[in-house]
């Protein structure tokens, strides 16, 4: 399945992209709320505060837990977060911290406050549906939206519409509202110490190699289905986490070859084969102890 914006929790599936579907599992959305039945992400999403420990990070980025989470607050200098009732504003200080100083970063830039959405749950784990990654408070999702607009209110808030990037046939941008302004907030991210990669979709990646050639954080924008009217920020796992797992480096070259253009190719937008039945993957034992805790 292709989730063009089931990445967010809706519903708006295409049939387009997607192969390899278990290389990049981590990403790969679940359905919305009521497609799925009770499971073990729900009391995840049910432990609805933060352990009271120091930050550990324990797991993967798709696959682990956190204690310790801090909230990234609702309205700063700079950034409204969105959909506050998911309760999905918590993550790793180093991940708030970035957050924080993108915010910055883009009001310097002269870009209107940025729209910051999910981050992870109070104890991170699976989500019952949204994400697959997101688990260990260090992923977060920024909207792509660099238009001029009022504050807004929390329940304003609830209910944003971005508008894509990204034309219909998912060949290119849509050059009528893909903007310099959208390009300058991927690279402020990406350039925000500590960040890993951003995903985003492949032709946005396009038309961020061809106006932006030859720039070195190309090399941490990473192609994926769906992404398009928004970007998700992935941190390294910080300094003194030693349960926290990296995922597999970046490869070598800025991204702009024959591995983006793949994903324009036929098997990329083959629809996907679903994926073969078996058991869920097994958190980190520790974090039973995570959320079990007071
Ligand atoms: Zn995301």
């Amino acid at each position: 399945m292709c989730p063009k914006r089931g990445h967010d929790g809706r519903m708006r599936f295409t049939t387009s992209l997607l192969a390899s579907a278990f290389a990049f599992a981590t990403l790969v959305a679940f359905a919305a709320p009521q497609a799925k039945a009770a499971g073990p992400a729900d009391r995840w999403a049910a432990a609805s505060r933060p352990t009271t420990e120091a930050p550990r990070v324990i797991g993967a980025h798709g696959l682990g837990c956190i204690a310790g989470a801090v909230a990234l607050p609702a309205d700063g200098p700079g950034w409204q977060v969105v959909r506050l009732s998911r309760n999905r504003f918590w993550g790793h200080p180093a991940l708030v911290e970035t957050l924080q100083n993108l915010a910055a970063a883009s009001t310097r830039a002269g870009l209107p406050p940025i729209w910051i959405g999910d981050l992870g749950q109070p104890r991170g784990g699976p989500m019952p549906w949204g994400h697959s990654s997101h688990q260990i408070g260090l992923d977060a999702d920024v909207w792509l939206d660099v238009s001029r607009r009022p504050p807004l209110t929390a329940t304003t808030r609830e209910r944003i519409e971005v508008p894509s990037l990204v034309r219909g046939d998912g060949m290119a941008v849509n050059h009528a509202v893909f903007t310099e302004g959208h390009a300058t907030l991927i690279r402020l991210a990406a350039q925000q110490p500590g960040v890993d990669r951003i995903f985003v979709n492949p032709a946005i990646k396009r038309a961020l190699c061809e106006a932006h050639a030859g720039e070195s954080w190309l090399r941490r924008i990473r192609p994926w289905r769906g992404h398009d009217s928004h970007m998700h920020i992935r941190l390294r796992c910080p300094a003194g986490q030693p349960e926290c797992r990296d995922q597999a480096p970046i490869p070598a070259g800025d991204g702009c070859d024959a591995s983006l253009d793949w994903w324009f190719s036929e098997e990329a937008r083959r629809p996907p084969k679903p994926s073969p039945p078996g058991p869920p993957p097994r958190l980190p034992a520790a974090c039973a102890g995570i959320l079990a805790a007071p």
